[in-house]
Order: structure tokens, then C-alpha cells, then sequence
């Protein structure tokens, strides 16, 4: 069959819609063979074969369709690909997610074209889209971050002439020709590709690079970027090889969208935790104690003691059972839960016994030795816990169970140890110990439903408790085409379906995910969204079958029979170290007042305001209201700003007036003031704020005109 050539004809030539009859003359019909292209809505339109993704998008929607490639049969493909045979066609729009990794991954190119035509020396090496935005790895002399201005620059210029990106396809000589001068390149084409096998170059202007695609059609696309930081890289991340300089950058399809983006990056940077949990002083690392493991001070004790509390009070209500477990197992534990050895390297070395060691050293025995004594179970030894699951199981074992003492819920704020590499550490949202609010259900296969149900109300409160109303959630499924999962079939089935009906019942957006799902169990994942859009994975419910198996567990049912139960565990918050992390940028530092720290930081005016300053301090604390207290000599404008800086939830401002009258002024966070309020109804006020676990401080009413 000819190709026809379509270029140049103008409008895409459009036989008959819907329809599928071919309506050209004889003669037209015999040079040009027709393909049948289903469009989203369901319309089939017929076209002539080698018409493009470009023509088919514009003749559905019109020219400003706004796409910047398509799905040709749910593949990724450039908007100038010619079409050869009949196939679905979707236009990829640069706001959806694949858009803009696809404008990120071309903004990575156009920085290579930019850094190239400034430093003619440097060599591009690999230059991905990344979570926010995208990077490229260059082999060339240091820049600094002055530098970037001139780069982007010419980015931008670039853009502006806005080149056509084309595809083209090389065989494997000619592809080698094009990278000669390039060694990085030559090693990934000498590494990924089969010998004889050709590929692809994207080329825009005179400059090309080595890609898969697919890209923008044209570099007008590309005017919305910005180059964030540049650092040092080692090629393909060995230290071993060359450095590299890496440059970041950021891009987004339009103007508006991009100072949107780099708004919430200010305000990420401003809310990060590890700032902010310094100038609170809710935490503190120590080199001395150990990477990645918080030493809670005793502001930041006071929130997460609150948080177990509030806990605490909804796990009694459901008929939970609190229990305490030791922070070590002997690794005869983990090896029939299978913790151990499979998951060593995501744990601390286990701790072998003193005479034993002493034995073991007499006998000249190597550290591999150890090792491999260890992994066979000749010898014995402990383990910081990496789960608090085995502990529990054998609380459960510890006694002979029938049906009615299921369900039996067993709830511990238990301390695990992970092995997290020194550079995945940051601040306590990853982190080598943590405590987790964990609890693991025994129940009957008929219990699962409701009791999953118990365990998501749970994660429902708290979140509603604290305002994080933006959440989805996640359901873990099994992947139907594989055979790696414990436990029944039929008893899968009901558990997936009770995991689908209690995120249903959230009211919440959800989706359910094939192929998620642990191999002892489907489970349920919480992700918030905060205030500036960032997601997060918190609270996690799981069904599983495989411990009980392991464990050999049982249950007298009421048959007279022996059963096995179903394990849930489940961790509303996931750890307390994450989670308050996650507060403390959630809120700003700004928190609810019945988990602010220091709720009031009373204030004098003058020394002659001291007594009532006491007076009034007694009786908050008598309230268990947390009060500090400043009667000392600064002036106020002083004292207010020192004291904001700890964002107490209010400032109680004592001068003559309140002394006499027996009332408060009181400051809120934003600079709002309301004063003469009685002392009484103040601390009345205040109690029933802090009980009802008010989002936020209510006592001050908002201004129209306030500092911040
Ligand atoms: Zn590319
Ligand atoms: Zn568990």
C-alpha cells in the first residue's frame, strides 16, 4: 500500500463520521488504505492511513485542543506520529499528570540544548523528570548558582523560536556517529541497547539528544520554566565515577501555574518541619545518640503525649486492650514470623549473648562465621524489634482462645527499629526508631468487615479532629495473574470486599488497586493532601492471614472445632514521629490550642502587675491550662515578639485595667486582640475550647485588618 503524504493538505482529510462507509471515488480509494479511530466519547472516526495524532486530536476538538501528545492504544505517543493502523487515540493535556511529566522530561532537554550552546565543552548525560520538576547531569567545569540566570535566559530565548521537536530513527551506525564526541551517551547506548538494534534521537534545531520520547511538538511549550539549584552528582550515582554538576529545575504550562509552584515550595520551605521543630523546640537529633532517632523534648512530649491520649480514650471506647512489649526478641521469634532473615538489611545487626561471644571469639570464629551461624539458626541472639506484630501474637498464644474472646484487640504505642540508609534520614519523617500507635485484631473471617470498618472510623476521627479533611484512600488488591498470596481464595475475596465497602463508607474519594495488596492480605492506605497540596501516606489497615498461619494461632469456635483466626493490624497514624512531622507542617507550627505546647504566655505590662499575673497563672494551671509566665522588664512590643516566636495559642496581656477589674486582654497568633474579657469567663471559654479540641484558636474574633 503508497503512503500518502498528508502534510500540506490543509484540513485532515475527514471521510465519513460515525459511519463507517467510505465515500471517496474509486480511484482515490484504491492508493489510500482507511484505519478506524476510536476517540474517549466512543465516536469512530474513519481516516485515511498515516494521518498523524496532531490531525486526528485537532478534527476532534478543534485547533485549541490544548494537548500536548496522545494515547495511541494507551501508549504514550508523540503528537506527530502517523498512524498505521486502525487504534484509539486520547489526547494528553499538559495539566494531567502525564502532560506534565512529558513537559518536564522536554524542559530537561531544552536545558541540555541551553547548557550546551553556553558551555560548548559540556556533555549532556542523563536528564529525567523528577517528582517536582526535572534535572540534567552534565560532565563540565563547576557553576554556581549565578550561573543558572544565564542559563535559563536562553532557555527561555530558545523557547521563544520555538523549534519543532521532531523524532527521528537512527540505526545503530548512525546513532553511534551522532554520540561519538559523547562517552556517557556512547555507554548507555553501548549498555541498553541489543547489539544491531537502532533508536531514537529527538531533534530541535541543530541540537538533538538520545530519547525514547515522547515530547512536546514545539518549544514555544517550554516558556514557563525556572532553574531552582545546582549541585554535584556522580555519574550513573557512583562514587566511584565521574562528577557530575546537576542542575534542577522547575516548569509548568503556564505563567500562573508556575508562580502558584514556586509559592508552595516558599511556603514548604517555611513549614518544614526540621525548621520549625527547632524553633518550637518539639524534638531534637543528636550525632551523639544516633542518626535518625528524635529525642522528644518536653514541648514536643506534650503533643504527642495529647495525640495518645486522644487515641488512647477512642481505643477504650472501641474495646480495645492496651498491653506493653519489650523493645527486643530473640531472632527464633522473627524467624517463624519471617522478619528475619529476609528483611535484614532494613535492620539494626542482631545482638548475640555475652558468653556466647566470648565462646564464639575463644574459638576464633569470623564475623561472616556469625553471620551465617546466625542466618542458619545454630546460634541464637536478640533483635531490636522491627515489628510489634510477633510480641503480640504471643500474647494472643499465651492462652487457649475460643469465639468468645474474639475479637481480641491488642493496642501499644510499641517502639520498632528500621535500618533506614543514613541518606534516606530526614527529620522524623524518616527516621531509624519510631513508635507506632499499632494494635493487631484477632478475629473470626466473619469479624473482618466490621472490625476493618472499627479500625477506619478510627483514622476518620482523628483526621476530622485535626482538619485533615483532604484525604483519599487506597485500597490494595491482589494482583489476579499472580500466585504469591497466602491463605483462600474465597476468604480473600470477603476480605477485599469488606476493604472496598469500609473506604466506600468514608465518603472520601478512593480507588481500589490490583496488585497492591501484601502477599498475606488486602489492605486499606490513608494519603492526605495538605494545605499546599503535598500528599502523604499516614495510616494503614491490613488483613492478614499469613501470621496466624506461621504461628500456628487457634480458636475453639462454637462447633467444639479448632479455627484459625484472621490477624488485622492496623496504625492510624502510622508512626508518632511521622505523623507529628507531618502536623507541625500541616498546621505551620500553628496548632489547635489543646495541642499547643505552652497554651498561654501571660504577659505583664509593668512590674506592678505581677501578683495578678500569678493570680491568674494558678488558676489556669489549676484548669491543667499550660501557662508560661513573663513579668519580667522588657518592654512589651519586646515581649510580644519574643513570645509569638513559640506560637503560644494565646497571649493573656496583664496591665493596670485587668488588675483592676479582674479580666484579660488576650492577643491571638495573627496580631488580633480582644480586650476586658472577665477572668472567669475567660477561663471558662478557654476549658471548653480545649476539651472540644477546637482546629484552631477561637477566643479572639477575627479582624478585617491583621499583622500576618
Ligand atoms: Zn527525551
Ligand atoms: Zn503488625
Amino acid at each position: 500500500m503508497s503512503k500518502v503524504d498528508l502534510i500540506g493538505w490543509g484540513r485532515p482529510p475527514r471521510i465519513v463520521r460515525h459511519n463507517l462507509r467510505v465515500v471517496f471515488q474509486q480511484s482515490e480509494a484504491s492508493v489510500m488504505s482507511m484505519i478506524n479511530v476510536t476517540l474517549p466519547d466512543g465516536t469512530i472516526n474513519e481516516y485515511a492511513e498515516g494521518i498523524t495524532c496532531a490531525e486526528v486530536i485537532t478534527d476532534a476538538l478543534g485547533r485549541k485542543h490544548g494537548c500536548l501528545a496522545a494515547f495511541v492504544d494507551g501508549v504514550e505517543k508523540d503528537m506527530s506520529t502517523k498512524l498505521s493502523s486502525s487504534c484509539s487515540v486520547e489526547g494528553i493535556l499538559s495539566v494531567s499528570e502525564e502532560g506534565i511529566h512529558i513537559l518536564r522530561h522536554s524542559a530537561a532537554h531544552l536545558l541540555a540544548q541551553a547548557v550546551t550552546e553556553l558551555y560548548p565543552g559540556a556533555l549532556p548525560t542523563i536528564g529525567p523528570a523528577i517528582e517536582r520538576g526535572f534535572y540534567y547531569d552534565f560532565k563540565m567545569d563547576p557553576i554556581t548558582e549565578a550561573d543558572l540566570k544565564a542559563i535559563q535566559k536562553k532557555m527561555q530565548f530558545l523557547a521563544k523560536q520555538n523549534a519543532v521537536v521532531e523524532r527521528i530513527e537512527l540505526n545503530e551506525e548512525d546513532l553511534k556517529s551522532h554520540f561519538e564526541h559523547n562517552p556517557y551517551k556512547m555507554e548507555i547506548i553501548n549498555d541498553k541497547l541489543e547489539d544491531g538494534a537502532g533508536s531514537t534521537i529527538y531533534k530541535q534545531g541543530e541540537w538533538y539528544d538520545l530519547c525514547l520520547g515522547p515530547h512536546v511538538p514545539n518549544l514555544s511549550r517550554l516558556m514557563f520554566v525556572k532553574l531552582t539549584s545546582v549541585s554535584s552528582a556522580y555519574w550513573r550515582g557512583d562514587q566511584e565515577r565521574e562528577q557530575l554538576v546537576r542542575i534542577y529545575g522547575l516548569v509548568e504550562p503556564t505563567k500562573d501555574a508556575l508562580q502558584s509552584t514556586l509559592k508552595n515550595i516558599e511556603e514548604a520551605k517555611k513549614r518544614d518541619h526540621r525548621k520549625l521543630g527547632k524553633d518550637l523546640q518539639l524534638f531534637h537529633i543528636d550525632e551523639e545518640v544516633g542518626q535518625g532517632l528524635i529525642l522528644w523534648t518536653p514541648r514536643g512530649s506534650i503533643i504527642r503525649q495529647e495525640l495518645q491520649d486522644f487515641i488512647s480514650f477512642h481505643l477504650r471506647r472501641q474495646g480495645y486492650s492496651q498491653v506493653f512489649t519489650p523493645h527486643v526478641g530473640k531472632l527464633d521469634l522473627y524467624r517463624t514470623s519471617g522478619h528475619f532473615p529476609y528483611y535484614q538489611e532494613s535492620q539494626y545487626p542482631p545482638l548475640v549473648e555475652k558468653d556466647l561471644m566470648k565462646k564464639l571469639a575463644d574459638e576464633g570464629c569470623s564475623c561472616s562465621e556469625l553471620a551465617n551461624l546466625m542466618k542458619s539458626g545454630d546460634i541464637d541472639g536478640y533483635m531490636l524489634k522491627p515489628m510489634n506484630c510477633p510480641h503480640h501474637v504471643k500474647i494472643y498464644s499465651s492462652q487457649a482462645r475460643s469465639y468468645r474472646d474474639l475479637p481480641l484487640r491488642l493496642a501499644e504505642f510499641g517502639t520498632v527499629y528500621r535500618w533506614e540508609q543514613s541518606g534516606e534520614i530526614s527529620g522524623m519523617t524518616r527516621v531509624r526508631g519510631f513508635t507506632q500507635d499499632d494494635a493487631h485484631l484477632f478475629v473470626t473471617e466473619e469479624q473482618i468487615a466490621e472490625e476493618v470498618l472499627g479500625c477506619i472510623e478510627l483514622v476518620q476521627i482523628i483526621f476530622n479532629k485535626l482538619g485533615m479533611t483532604d484525604y483519599r484512600v487506597r485500597v490494595g488488591l491482589r494482583d489476579p495473574d499472580s500466585d504469591k498470596y497466602v491463605g483462600q481464595p474465597e476468604a480473600w475475596d470477603k476480605a477485599e470486599d469488606a476493604c472496598r465497602s469500609a473506604a466506600q463508607s468514608l465518603g472520601v474519594e478512593w480507588t481500589e488497586e490490583e496488585g497492591e495488596a501484601a502477599f498475606y492480605g488486602p489492605k486499606i492506605d490513608f494519603v492526605v493532601r495538605d494545605v499546599i497540596g503535598r500528599e502523604w501516606q499516614l495510616g494503614t489497615v491490613q488483613v492478614d492471614y499469613n501470621l496466624p498461619e506461621r504461628f500456628d494461632l487457634s480458636y475453639k469456635g462454637n462447633d467444639g472445632e479448632m479455627h484459625r483466626p484472621v490477624m488485622i493490624h492496623r496504625a492510624p497514624f502510622g508512626s508518632m514521629e511521622r505523623f507529628v512531622g507531618v502536623l507541625i507542617e500541616h498546621f505551620a507550627g500553628k496548632f489547635p490550642t489543646w495541642l499547643t505546647p505552652t497554651q498561654c504566655h501571660i504577659i505583664t505590662i509593668s512590674e506592678k502587675h505581677k501578683q495578678y499575673a500569678q493570680e491568674v497563672a494558678d488558676l489556669l494551671k489549676e484548669k491543667e491550662i499550660r501557662v508560661l509566665v513573663d513579668d519580667g522588664d522588657d518592654t512589651i512590643g519586646k515581649k510580644i515578639r519574643t513570645h509569638r516566636k513559640m506560637q503560644p495559642a494565646y497571649m493573656v496581656i496583664l496591665g493596670e485595667g485587668e488588675a483592676e477589674n479582674r479580666t484579660v486582654s488576650l492577643r491571638a497568633r495573627n496580631g488580633d486582640q480582644v480586650s476586658d474579657l472577665p477572668l472567669d469567663q475567660f477561663i471558662e471559654d478557654l476549658m471548653t475550647e480545649i476539651s472540644n479540641k477546637e482546629s484552631q484558636p477561637c477566643l479572639v474574633p477575627s479582624q478585617p485588618q491583621s499583622e500576618d
